[in-house]
């Protein structure tokens, strides 16, 4: 066990084991393998205890790295976890799945001549062991408290909140539309970024801290808003956001241009054993066709890598700007290159070329006709333009098109038969900065909803964040909780 911190001076970076390309292509698990504990006290040994630690700094969490580094240095995992666990409600699954390059390992000091901690392995590593372990427990309040809370979203934003609620007392209720809970962690992102039962296994947690999840019931179809807010002393809406951007030009409207959620989640069901119609049906399924991508996002790699793994006969990503400037985690590109992914960088599409006539008689795309684009002069944002090239133009086969192109929120006023609810210009919830609640007294919102497309680790933040605000409302306005003080 090495006894002193410091060792990036003697001791390279070294992640976990990841699988070859070859291999992992033809299976759904996880990609990197766990630290053996030596391993894990090694690398964690070589951080530099920085008195302003820039890794915390640029946590959304503000997670104690350095504190949880010398612990699991020492040997100390069970504290460890304690110190990590305290600031992050999913710190398993952040270490699997935070774009640690931008955050914490991105701004890691040792990072320009050393290369960085490998935090985010070492974070994982802690918690999947305290679970092996057996030191992660169900929630037991102190005592119980009378009022109840209602959450809209088993996302990672509703998720954290009643686990910060209950952990309080309250007793809370979590309401979502889809059959599991996660959000986007059960059916957006790929099984090969984070396994199922990871997340599972918080649900179970959860269900034994006395969290009562109302599952397959969507607020505004089966049951109403009004009638929500009348059983609970407060609500939390965390939504996410889920209105795919579109693609326009001629022949957008063919058989075989599919928004990538939709693809992603028939992916998750199969995965999690669920039969799945347009899985099976081969609609949802890139098993033998020539896929293209369009956008350059984490949607965008989460698809190409599963078209990868289904067996299709060729995989490309169309992106209009270049690799430096992609919105993507430039790790996630890295993994779909070494696992055979074309990435057209500088094309837009223009037109979608149709072909074959399936036996429903519906017309299918065949091809892609795309324009060569160049970056231009910034905009007021700071971001250089896109514009086409004269005369650049290519065509590429395609017979499944996935349109990755983002998210903007549902009208949530709308569907709630809430017109009192603001929204931003954007349409998403509008909040008080720190306050967290809606234009509705004690209606609450957190995560995706508030801030737009974002991160799990940002959903955990807002989650947290809300909790305290609806914590502090409920003492305020309910004679019952400050007694209960
Ligand atoms: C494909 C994909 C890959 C991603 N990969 C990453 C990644 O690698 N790392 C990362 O940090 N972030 C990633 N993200 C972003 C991240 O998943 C989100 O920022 C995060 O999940 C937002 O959490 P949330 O709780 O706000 O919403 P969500 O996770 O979207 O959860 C919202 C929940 O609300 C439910 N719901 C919606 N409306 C209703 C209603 N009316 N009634 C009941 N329930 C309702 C939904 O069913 C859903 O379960 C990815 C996103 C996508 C789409």
């Amino acid at each position: 066990m090495p006894d002193r911190m410091l060792q990036f001076v003697r001791l390279g970076q070294q992640n976990p084991d990841k699988r070859s390309a070859m291999v992992r292509r033809s299976d759904f698990g996880e990609i990197y393998a766990e630290f053996a504990p030596p391993q894990a006290a090694a690398q964690a040994s070589r951080c530099s205890q920085c008195g302003v630690p820039f890794c915390q700094v640029h946590c959304p969490l503000s997670n104690n790295i350095p504190d949880w580094l010398k612990l699991t240095a020492e040997g100390r995992l069970e504290e460890a976890y304690e110190v990590s666990s305290a600031t992050n409600n999913f710190p398993e699954i952040c270490g699997r799945i935070c774009p640690q390059d931008r955050l914490c390992e991105g701004n890691c000091v040792i990072e320009k001549s050393f290369d960085s901690v490998t935090i985010g392995a070492v974070e994982r590593f802690i918690t999947d062991t305290a679970f092996e372990q057996g030191w992660v427990k169900p929630i037991k309040p102190v005592r119980e408290l009378p009022q109840s809370v209602g959450i809209v979203g088993a996302g990672p934003g509703g998720l954290a909140a009643a686990e910060e609620l209950r952990r309080r007392g309250y007793q809370v209720h979590v309401y979502d539309r889809h059959d599991r809970v996660g959000g986007l962690l059960i059916y957006g992102i790929p099984n090969f970024k984070l396994e199922k039962e990871i997340v599972l296994r918080r649900h179970a947690l959860m269900v034994e801290s006395g969290i009562v999840f109302h599952l397959n019931t969507e607020i505004g179809r089966d049951l109403s808003f009004a009638d929500l807010r009348a059983r609970h002393a407060a609500v939390l809406v965390a939504t996410g956001v889920y209105k795919a951007r579109e693609i326009g030009g001629p022949g957008a409207g063919l058989a075989g241009i599919v928004p990538a959620l939709d693809y992603l989640v028939a992916a998750n069901r199969t995965g999690l054993g669920d039969a799945v119609l347009e899985f099976s049906n081969g609609t949802l399924d890139a098993r033998g066709k020539h896929v293209v991508v369009v956008g350059g996002g984490d949607t965008a790699m989460d698809c190409v890598r599963t078209a990868v793994r289904q067996g299709a006969a060729s995989v490309k990503c169309l992106y209009r700007r270049d690799k430096a400037n992609m919105p993507g985690s430039l790790r996630e590109v890295k993994n779909a290159e070494e696992e055979g992914v074309e990435f057209v960088w500088l094309a837009a599409p223009e037109a979608f070329i149709g072909g074959t006539t399936g036996p429903d008689g519906v017309e299918r795309v065949r091809s892609i006709r795309a324009a060569r684009m160049h970056l231009g002069l910034p905009d007021a944002s700071g971001r250089q333009s896109v514009e086409p090239i004269e005369g650049g133009h290519f065509t590429v086969p395609a017979d499944l098109v996935i349109k990755a192109l983002g998210f903007d929120p549902e009208d949530i006023p709308a569907a709630f038969e809430a017109p009192d609810l603001t929204v931003t210009r954007w349409g998403t919830l509008k909040t008080g900065s720190t306050t967290f609640m809606t234009s509705l007294p004690g209606v609450f919102a957190a995560g995706d909803i508030v801030r737009g497309a974002s991160l799990v680790v940002w959903a955990i933040r807002d989650g947290r964040d809300a909790a305290q605000q609806i914590h502090g409302y409920l003492k305020q306005t309910t004679a019952v909780a400050v007694a209960a003080e």
